[in-house]
């Protein structure tokens, strides 16, 4: 089928992982992630699961290849999740050593930071203005790269002399989060580990969240600093309680669900002046929303002045 691609990835993808790849398939594109079980990958052909750790970057390329040339599926933009890696290879925030650099590692935190969701060209075309041939250029994260010379006028040229086109380069979703080590008091001294979210995974990470991720530790192509940054990029995620992220809820309903929430909990006891905060966060929890956020919508609400605060932590909805 295709040369490039060694047996033992045409076997776990057409034989081990049968099943998981043909489900996503029939799910794809709402589903965009096919899982791969690494403790399964070791049992099937040990040597792709060593590669894996130890040289993650191509040999997870081999594998999504194989995944995307597999005539049996169609889904061009899926991607290959690996998670279940060993314990011993798993850390918490702020114990991630320089010999790590470039593996496959897990990591357990906090998520303490959320950017924005952004795009980021992966391969970006650039038009030459002299002569208005298309050149690509491979990017990585960090400045943008220009042409070294144009394919077509074979001149290089100053910035002035590309013009970047958006609609013919490849571009993915991309968010930066910052995760932090849990159960830390230190308010001064946060060790946090910058992460990298990509397409699907976008949205599932949420301020407070603890969670462990996998993926592959490394340092970014562009440095400022001999004292490297690093980050890590995100395979999986795994072992994380997933709520509804605010993004998911149209504006204004969360707002709304908490006030009826409130409503429903007053008017339930009437022996009971007032609802409990704490139960009216619970049930909305309980509904899978992230509990900071609820919180934060119910605070926005009593200063509103939708719900009233009465002493001894209970709401009304005000009339
Ligand atoms: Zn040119």
């Amino acid at each position: 089928m295709n040369d490039e691609i060694p047996d033992e990835m045409w076997a776990l993808v057409t034989g081990t992982f049968e099943g998981e790849v043909r489900q996503t398939n029939s799910a794809y594109p709402e589903d965009r992630s096919v899982r791969f079980d690494w403790q399964r990958i070791h049992d099937a052909q040990p040597d792709v699961a060593e590669d894996l750790l130890s040289n993650p970057r191509n040999t997870r390329l081999k594998l999504s290849k194989a995944v995307h040339t597999w005539d049996a599926v169609d889904m061009p933009e899926v991607s290959v999740r690996i998670h279940n890696i060993p314990d011993e290879r798993i850390y918490r925030v702020g114990k991630l050593r320089t010999r790590h650099l470039g593996t496959a590692i897990g990591v357990t935190g906090e998520v303490a930071d959320i950017e924005p969701v952004k795009p980021f060209a992966t391969m970006a075309v650039f038009e030459c203005r002299r002569c208005g041939t298309l050149n690509q250029v491979p990017q990585q994260f960090g400045p943008m790269l220009r042409p070294v010379e144009c394919l077509g006028c074979e001149r290089s040229g100053s910035k002035s002399d590309w013009l970047f086109r958006r609609a013919q380069s490849e571009l993915q979703d991309v968010r930066e989060v910052e995760l932090k080590r849990l159960d830390t008091n230190l308010d001064d001294d946060t060790v946090v580990l910058k992460i990298r979210l990509k397409e699907d995974l976008v949205d599932r990470l949420g301020p407070g969240d603890e969670v462990s991720l996998v993926g592959r530790y490394d340092s970014g192509a562009f440095q400022n600093s001999s004292v490297l940054t690093t980050y890590l990029d995100v395979w999986a995620i795994e072992n994380h309680e997933e709520g509804v992220l605010m993004d998911e809820l149209p504006p204004g309903e969360l707002h709304e669900m908490v006030v009826d929430e409130v409503r429903i909990q007053q008017e339930a006891d009437a022996s009971d002046f007032g609802a409990n905060r704490e139960d009216v966060l619970d049930a909305i929890e309980d509904e899978g929303i992230r509990r900071s956020e609820v919180e934060t919508a119910l605070d926005e609400a009593i200063d509103e002045g939708d719900v009233d605060e009465i002493a001894g932590e209970k709401l009304m909805v005000a009339e």
